[in-house]
């Protein structure tokens, strides 16, 4: 028997087949947190899932990506891979000394259940978190969702590490949402023509279309600071852009 299509049917089904723009969450967390200044992503799962989102988005940026990983073997993935990450919350801090270490999760430290926010507290009270730094944790599987999920999430946890003072800064809170850099320095741009101070995260100009200067800095100069996601409690508005922005400006 012969099956016929109508137009409408053969044109969704191209729009199902070719080359859906969709990739796996923590890929969306580690470029959000690339916009937090002097931040090292780590991805807490297996080595091969940190050098897929490296090589993915060197390969889109033209930018050197700097990430460590947990690096799961079969042990870590039947008893749990607490111990990995501790060991690379003291190795990171010891060695390259970050501002922030922003931690995904991946579809196997997932599946097994790791609970970031439990190891984060441990870490602390174990002292493996020194003064003056700090680690955001989002919760990323990949059978769920897609890099833009992974992106709000971990937006959603720079939102959760504001400390309210009480006392208004005078600034707006902007959420850009999965931009490019460029449009990042854009919107910077727009909000200081019309002399709105803002804090925008994440903010990843200045990090990921940087000029070639020939110098390798593992971390460039651009990037929300910390000390200014703290004070988004205190500012007087939170601008989100996106429907998927929506999670972090609730908070
Ligand atoms: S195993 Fe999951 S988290 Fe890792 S690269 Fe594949 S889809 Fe992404």
């Amino acid at each position: 028997m012969l099956l016929r299509h109508t137009p409408k049917e053969i044109s969704e089904r191209k729009a199902l087949a070719i080359n859906p723009a969709k990739t796996c969450q923590p890929i969306g967390a580690m470029y959000a947190a690339l916009g937090i200044h002097g931040c090292l992503p780590h991805s807490h799962g297996s080595q091969g899932c940190c050098a897929y989102y490296r090589s993915t988005l060197t390969r889109h940026y033209k930018e050197p990506i700097s990430a460590s990983t947990s690096s799961f073997t079969e042990g870590a993935s039947v008893f749990g891979g607490q111990a990995n990450l501790m060991q690379a919350l003291n190795n990171i801090f010891t060695v390259y000394d970050p501002e922030v270490v922003a931690v995904h999760t991946t579809c196997l430290s997932e599946t097994i259940g790791e609970d970031l926010p439990q190891i984060r507290k441990k870490a602390m009270i174990e002292g493996k978190i020194p003064e003056g730094k700090y680690v955001l944790t989002a919760s990323t599987p990949s059978y769920a969702g897609s890099h833009v999920t992974g992106f709000s999430t971990m937006v959603k946890s720079m939102a959760m590490a504001a400390e309210p003072t009480g006392k208004k800064n005078g600034k707006v809170n902007l959420i850009p949402g999965w931009v490019e850099p460029a449009d990042m320095e854009e919107l910077k741009r727009i909000t200081g023509l019309l002399g709105v101070k803002t804090i925008m995260f994440p903010d990843t100009s200045g990090v990921l279309n940087g000029p070639l200067s020939g110098e390798y800095r593992m971390f460039p100069e651009g990037g929300v600071t910390m000390a200014e996601l703290l004070s988004t409690g205190d500012s007087i508005g939170t601008l989100a852009l996106g429907e998927w922005c929506s999670a972090a400006a609730a908070r």
